[in-house]
């Protein structure tokens, strides 16, 4: 989950492919990797949960809330006033020949930390002083 996340804020699309589990992935999935790459630029990573996904395991899900802008003109920015969104997910992940893939995931509302709480865009500013 990390691995994929530190792959797109990288712009590894060959390995975001191979990390999709094969019959999930569509017969457009580098193009589309491709797109999300160019189009997006991705802030910050919290892990919200996680169940199964250890080492006897064939099988896990994690929750998840990653902050972006998008990125290019013409892309109007929902969410946040200054142009973060956020997307959260709780994503399903098999294990085959030791390797976990991501199959799919589920989106979710927006996760929401409390007023003192860091902010979920990746400021480091609490969630009450952030976007003002
Ligand atoms: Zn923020």
């Amino acid at each position: 989950m990390r691995s994929r996340f530190s792959a797109f804020c990288r712009g590894e699309a060959a390995y975001l492919v191979e990390t999709h589990e094969k019959s999930a992935r569509g017969p457009d999935a580098l193009r589309d990797v491709l797109k999300t790459i160019r189009e997006t630029e991705w802030t910050n990573l919290i892990i919200l949960g996680a169940q199964r996904g250890g080492a006897r395991d064939q099988e896990g899900h994690v929750e998840f809330a990653a902050a972006f802008k998008q990125k290019g003109p013409g892309l109007i920015g929902g969410g946040a006033a200054d142009g973060f969104q956020q997307m959260r997910e709780r994503s399903f992940f098999v294990r085959e020949e030791g390797r976990w893939l991501y199959v799919d995931g589920d989106q979710l509302p927006p996760h929401q930390p409390k007023r003192n709480e860091p902010c979920w865009c990746g400021s480091g500013k609490k969630m009450k002083a952030c976007h003002g």
